[in-house]
């Protein structure tokens, strides 16, 4: 494996791969631009069958999160970690305090968060050795579940796109096909039959659909029936890649908005998108609400703080539109070049040296 060879192309600042011999971890962590600020993006936990596997996954993962942060306006450049192991048997309080020495071991260039099979209870054990851990409980001077605020997040960007498209963010009169109703879905149709728009769904678990159907009044589709209900917007709240070429055969909306990471197989897909004149909104820009929230816990959890930066992502989404339209380029391209402009010219801000003016708050050290 060409190790340095893969960091130097995706432009990786470090990559740190840690083991201990005592509880058999092994992770890695992949700090991608610091530019903007200490690395922040979460600790993924799979059992990898191959090292390439989970070193490919860590610097894709962290570079997104680079994006991600740029254009959510966060003072965060973009890391991640990977844990290579087996959730169901590997989980211990000693084997998460082990990762979070190795995290302080890092001074503070890299702070971790919850991801795909690693829970409020890991951060918790991981903050036992570490205060550069987020997604921590509110006893803990956390922000709890990060879903509700990438739902309202998610809600802005479909406002945005409303207005972009019909000249209104009133989203009452529109109808929408929400795919999945998990942690972020529930919150999104809840959102969305306030307003009195009429909202499929659809879950690979009944019970969820029956849940948002008996308490919001949802209509409950098949889930390969989704894809071409009559709604005006289609929002992937559930897996990655549902937005490919045989999905879009199927598509008749207008818009496509929701919470799901990698909506897009490909940037091909993405292309197709724009010639079509269907309106994406780019997926890590609407679902940054809840990196925003958690990122907020940095200063001290402010909870009307949190939503008023959420609400933001209104504005962003505008902005990239806008951008799109005067560069003439699909949606996707504009939020990158939104990201990379914005990495850019706040770099230069921070060229003069200044002597440390971070102040711990709540025992933390902030530097938003
Ligand atoms: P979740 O696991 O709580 O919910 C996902 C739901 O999708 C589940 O109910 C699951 O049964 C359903 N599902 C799985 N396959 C499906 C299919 N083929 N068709 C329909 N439904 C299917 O996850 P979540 O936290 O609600 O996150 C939803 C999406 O948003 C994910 O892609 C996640 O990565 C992304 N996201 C979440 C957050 C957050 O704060 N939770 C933040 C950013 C991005």
């Amino acid at each position: 494996m060409e190790v340095m060879s893969q960091i130097t192309e995706m432009g990786h600042e470090e990559v740190v791969f840690f083991h201990s011999r005592d509880l058999g971890l092994k992770a890695i962590v992949a700090i991608h631009d610091t530019t903007l600020g200490p690395a922040l993006g979460g600790c993924r936990m799979l059992p990898y069958e191959t090292d390439e596997e989970a070193l490919y996954d860590v610097l894709r993962l962290s570079r997104g999160m680079t994006y991600k942060n740029a254009v959510a306006g966060l003072n965060l450049g973009g890391g991640k970690s990977v844990i290579i192991g087996d959730p169901k048997k590997d989980k211990s309080e000693a084997y998460f305090r082990a990762f979070g020495r190795y995290i302080e071991s890092l001074a503070g260039r890299y702070i971790t968060a919850e991801d795909v099979n690693t829970s409020v209870e890991d951060m918790v054990h991981i903050f036992q050795e570490t205060s550069h851990v987020t997604g921590i409980p509110p006893v803990f001077g956390g922000s709890g579940d990060p879903s509700p605020f990438t739902a309202l997040g998610t809600f802005r960007g479909i406002e945005a796109a409303a207005e972009h498209k019909y000249g209104s963010r009133e989203l009452g009169k529109l109808s929408f096909a929400v795919q999945g109703v998990g942690h972020v879905g529930v919150h999104l149709v809840r959102m969305l039959r306030e307003t009195g728009a009429k909202v499929y769904v659809c879950d690979a678990n009944e019970a969820r659909v029956r849940h948002v159907v008996e308490k919001f009044g949802a209509e409950a589709v098949g889930l390969d029936d989704i894809y071409g209900t009559d709604a005006k917007v289609f929002a992937p709240c559930a897996l990655g890649g549902s937005v490919n070429p045989e999905t879009l055969e199927q598509l008749k909306c207008e818009i496509i908005a929701g919470s799901a990471n990698n909506q897009l197989d490909t940037d091909a897909t993405g292309d197709e998108l724009e010639k079509r004149g269907m309106l994406y909104v780019p997926d890590y820009v609407i679902n940054a609400g809840g990196v925003i929230n958690v990122a907020i816990e940095r200063q001290g959890y402010n909870k009307d703080r949190a939503t008023h930066q959420v609400d933001r992502i209104f504005d962003i989404c505008k902005r990239i539109f806008h951008i799109a339209g005067q560069e003439g380029l699909p949606t996707y391209q504009a939020a990158d070049h939104l990201a990379e402009k914005r990495i850019a010219e706040v770099g230069k801000v921070r060229r003069p040296y200044l002597p440390s003016r971070r102040r711990p708050v709540n025992g933390r050290h902030t530097v938003a």
